[in-house]
């Protein structure tokens, strides 16, 4: 009888990196390794890394010699790393740790299987290599997470955007869009496994399709979602705001199953800086985005992302940011100093803000947030939201679950089945949860409008 082998996975950064990891989890199966939360188990581990943050590589290089005493005591131990470092780094990686068995790129997940074979014969690689969008081989095998009712599916990844602070188009190359087919089959195959909500996922969903000819676009994508039995909602992320078209504004209005939720990342309220960015859009153009938006669907919620300290920010540049923040009145907001990245535009941009000042900003920043986020929060006591359950809390006989708008909300009840959508009336607000009471257990396919 062979032994059972385990694989412990690290995971850094974006949700993009979770659904690949989920992925390398499903794909290893198939060799025989099972994940483990315990590194002294592993015999197999694997950094899946991220190098949208600065000093990303030295963290992985650091992170790669603390395993090397791991190494030493078991011989046997197979180390790889995968994601945006390994992208970035290449063979470099390899022949800068020795200990190191194989690294493969963001496009390479489908060569891990052979790559832990090759590695147990005791050869070393590196696979790093981009497809192209003709190929639009499957990269995405289905994950096989059983225990989950909302789930990623990546339907492209990649982008063609090249914001000028960014490294992703370097590291998850240009926009591939998955085939629509495939994309629909795992959707259908997850709700096999009790999933009821996805979370369609790319760099750039809505230029989804835009560059495959004879492929639908996004907003159709969404449509033929809708249509899949069993899902009952559906999110996406992330959209570029330069990308929502008229027909993405309707489906707000015409899909009761398209949750009212969309992270649109603003980055800036500065025109100068929005330029600077090469975000290809204007605050106006931004801010009729929003009112488009919320005409079409007056419940909706936003997220969103901003870059603090930008090379060149002034005080009235950040000014402009802060009251971008009041108008759209996000419900939460990702905000991050900025970080120079090699090969990047803005990486050889004047930059004469200290950084002392920068974090001064980013404080101010998440202040203001922290107050609107409690605001919102607070006006929604007294409302009936739509939740579906996601699991049972850590306090007993209490559930948890996310509102349409993307909220999380604690509540208690006599047992409604995890995955059943059920109406909850807000009782008190609190800075990062709601807390309700069950008022009504929906039937599958019976939605709230609004
Ligand atoms: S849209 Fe801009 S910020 Fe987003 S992944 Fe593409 S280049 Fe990066």
């Amino acid at each position: 009888m062979t032994r059972e082998k385990w694989l412990y996975l690290e995971t850094f950064g974006c949700q993009m990196n979770v659904s690949d990891s989920e992925k390398i989890i499903a794909l290893l199966k198939g060799t025989g390794y099972h994940p483990t939360p315990d590194i002294s188990y592993a015999d197999l581990i694997i950094l899946n890394t991220c190098s949208v943050r600065a000093k990303a590589e030295e963290k992985v290089y650091n992170h790669l010699t603390q395993l090397k005493g791991r190494k030493r005591k078991k011989r046997d131990l197979i180390l790889g790393v995968g994601g945006c470092v390994a992208q970035q780094e290449g063979a470099r990686l390899l022949a800068n740790v020795p200990h190191l068995n194989f690294v493969f790129g963001t496009h390479n997940l489908h060569l891990l299987p052979e790559m832990v074979r090759a590695a147990e014969r005791g050869e070393r690689q590196a696979e790093v290599g981009f497809i192209d969008n003709d190929e639009r081989l499957d990269l995405f095998p289905v994950a096989d997470r059983v225990d989950a009712i909302t789930r990623f599916v990546t339907v492209m990844q990649g982008c063609d955007n090249f914001c000028s602070y960014c490294i992703v188009p370097y590291v998850r190359g240009r926009e591939i869009s998955r085939r629509s087919g495939d994309i629909l089959a795992e959707i259908a195959a997850l709700t096999a496994t009790g999933v009821r909500e996805v979370n369609l996922l790319g760099q750039n969903v809505n230029s989804y399709g835009l560059k495959s000819p004879g492929e639908m676009d996004f907003p159709t994508l969404l449509r033929k979602v809708a249509e899949v039995p069993g899902i009952e909602r559906i999110r996406f992320t992330t959209s570029h705001p330069k990308d929502i078209s008229l027909p993405l504004i309707e489906c707000f209005a015409e899909l009761p199953k398209l949750c009212k939720h969309m992270h649109l990342p603003a980055q800036a309220g500065s025109n100068a800086v929005l330029a600077a960015m090469n975000r290809g859009y204007s605050r106006d153009e931004y801010l009729k985005t929003i009112t488009a938006l919320k005409r079409a669907c007056p419940s909706i919620r936003f997220t969103g992302d901003m870059i603090v300290g930008f090379p060149g920010e002034t005080e009235e540049d950040f000014r402009a940011t802060l009251s971008l923040m009041e108008e759209v009145r996000y419900d939460d907001l990702f905000s991050f100093i900025y970080s120079k990245r090699p090969e990047t535009k803005a990486a050889d941009y004047a930059d004469p803000v200290g950084f002392t000042e920068k974090q001064e900003r980013l404080r101010r920043l998440q202040s203001l947030q922290q107050r609107i986020t409690e605001e919102n929060n607070k006006s929604l006591v007294g409302t009936v939201q739509e939740v579906l359950i996601e699991g049972e809390s850590r306090r007993e006989g209490q559930f948890y679950g996310r509102t349409s708008g993307n909220r999380v909300v604690n509540f208690s009840a006599d047992l409604p089945p995890v995955g059943s959508i059920v109406d909850v009336v807000i009782t008190r607000a609190n800075r990062n949860s709601l807390l309700g009471e069950l008022t009504a257990v929906k039937a599958a396919g019976q939605k709230a409008e609004g």
